[in-house]
C-alpha cells in the first residue's frame, strides 16, 4: 500500500486500520489516533500523546496532516463573518466562510476550485473549472474552523455545503467528508447539520434521495420556465425544469425531508409576480421552503439585487400560495463573503 505522504484526512477509519495493520500496531490504535485527530483535533501527530513516540513519527513520514494553508482571513466590518482563503498542495486556492449568528455557528464550505457549470451571476463560475477537491481537503475546512471556535468555547452548529464548486458533480469526496465528519468514533457531527446545495443536477439529486441520507438538500432554481433559466443557469438545457422538479418530488417521496429552494432575486429578471406565480404552481403540493436572497454583486455580471418593496411582494405572492418563504438578510457582502461572491484571482 503506498501512502506516501498522503493527505491524513482523505483516509477512511477503515483505511487508516489497515495501514496501521500492516505496520504491525495492535488494533486499539486505531481509535487512539483517528479520536486524537478528530475529537481533540491535533494538527500534528506530535500532539498524539497516547500513541507511542515511534508511531508518531510514523504518522508524520507517511501522512500530511495541516494542507490548508490559511493565507488571509478577513472579516466583515460587525465581525459576524469572516471569510479565509486557503491555499492547496498544488498551488490552487479555495475560500471558506464563517458566519456567525446569535447562538448559530455556520461554515459555508467549498467542494471544487471553481465551477464548471457557469451560472451567469456566480463569482465562482465566472472563473471556471480548475478541480475537484478531495475528500480531505472538504473536511479538513471545518476541522480546522471547528479548532479556532472551540479556542473561543464555541462549536460550529452547521455546515453548509454552498461555497466555491458544485457538490453533487464531486458527489463521492463531498459525501465521504460529511461521512467522516459524521463518524461515531471522530466529531460526531450530525448528518442534519449539514445542507447541500445543487444547481440542479438530475441524476445525483435521484441518487442522493435513494441513498436516504439525513443531510439537508438545497436546490438552486432561481427560475420558474425554461427560457429564463436557461439564460442564467446553463445547465438547465441538460436538466429542465421538467426533470428538475421530478427528481425533487421523489426526492420528497422518498425520504419526506423538506426541500429548500433558493431564489437570488435580480431586478427585472426574475422578481416579478409572474415568476413568483409561476413558481407556486411548480411547488404545489411539495413539502419545501423558499429562500429568498437579494443578488449579491459579482464583477462579471450586470444585473442587479431587486428592491425590498419587490422582494416582500415576491414573498407575498408565495405565502397566499401556502408555500414558506424567508427573504434571507445578505451577509459579508463588503468583503466578497456572500453566496456567489466566492472567487479566486490566480
Ligand atoms: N453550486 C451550488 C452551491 C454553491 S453556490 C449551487 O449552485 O447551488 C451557493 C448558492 O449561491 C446557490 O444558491 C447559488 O445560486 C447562489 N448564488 C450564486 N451567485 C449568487 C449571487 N451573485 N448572489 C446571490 N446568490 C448567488
Ligand atoms: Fe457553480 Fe453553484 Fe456558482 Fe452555479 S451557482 S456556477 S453551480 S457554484
Amino acid at each position: 500500500m503506498n501512502v506516501e505522504n498522503s493527505n491524513f484526512y482523505d483516509q477512511e477509519y477503515e483505511e487508516l486500520g489497515a495501514v496501521l495493520h500492516s505496520w504491525g500496531e495492535p488494533s486499539y490504535r486505531l481509535d487512539q489516533i483517528w479520536s486524537g485527530v478528530y475529537q481533540r483535533l491535533k494538527d500534528d501527530p506530535a500532539g498524539l500523546s497516547n500513541v507511542p513516540k515511534s508511531l508518531r513519527i510514523e504518522l508524520a513520514k507517511h501522512f500530511t496532516f495541516s494542507n490548508l494553508l490559511s493565507e488571509t482571513t478577513i472579516n466583515s466590518k460587525d465581525n459576524q463573518t469572516s471569510k479565509s482563503l486557503f491555499r492547496l498542495a498544488d498551488d490552487q486556492a479555495i475560500e471558506t466562510v464563517l458566519m456567525r449568528y446569535k447562538k448559530r455557528r455556520t461554515l459555508c464550505i467549498s467542494t471544487q476550485a471553481g465551477c464548471a457549470l457557469g451560472c451567469v451571476f456566480c463569482a465562482t463560475g465566472q472563473m471556471g473549472f480548475r478541480r475537484n477537491l478531495t475528500s480531505g481537503e472538504i473536511l479538513e475546512q471545518v476541522i480546522f474552523f471547528e479548532r479556532i471556535l472551540r479556542q473561543a468555547g464555541e462549536s460550529l452548529t452547521n455546515v453548509v455545503v454552498m461555497g466555491m464548486g458544485e457538490p453533487l458533480q464531486n458527489y463521492e469526496n463531498t459525501m465521504a467528508a460529511i461521512g467522516r465528519l459524521n463518524h461515531p468514533k471522530g466529531l460526531k457531527m450530525g448528518a442534519r447539520r449539514f445542507t447541500v446545495s445543487t444547481v440542479g443536477l438530475v441524476p445525483q439529486i435521484i441518487r442522493f434521495a435513494r441513498e436516504q441520507k439525513q443531510v439537508n438538500l438545497a436546490v438552486s432554481l432561481h427560475a420558474a420556465d425554461d427560457e429564463l433559466r436557461s439564460s442564467i443557469l446553463p445547465v438547465n438545457k441538460k436538466y429542465p425544469l421538467g426533470d428538475l422538479m421530478d427528481a425533487c418530488r421523489q426526492y420528497v417521496d422518498l425520504t419526506h425531508r423538506r426541500i429548500s429552494f433558493e431564489w437570488a432575486l435580480i431586478h427585472d429578471v426574475n422578481d416579478s409576480l409572474e415568476q413568483a406565480m409561476k413558481l407556486a404552481g411548480l411547488l404545489k403540493g411539495l413539502l419545501c421552503h423558499v429562500n429568498i436572497i437579494p443578488l449579491n454583486p459579482t464583477q462579471g455580471y450586470a444585473g442587479s439585487a431587486t428592491t425590498r418593496e419587490r422582494a416582500k411582494n415576491f414573498q407575498a405572492v408565495l405565502e397566499t400560495k401556502g408555500i414558506p418563504c424567508t427573504i434571507r438578510v445578505r451577509r459579508g457582502i463588503e468583503i466578497q463573503a456572500g453566496c456567489g461572491q466566492l472567487v479566486t484571482d490566480d
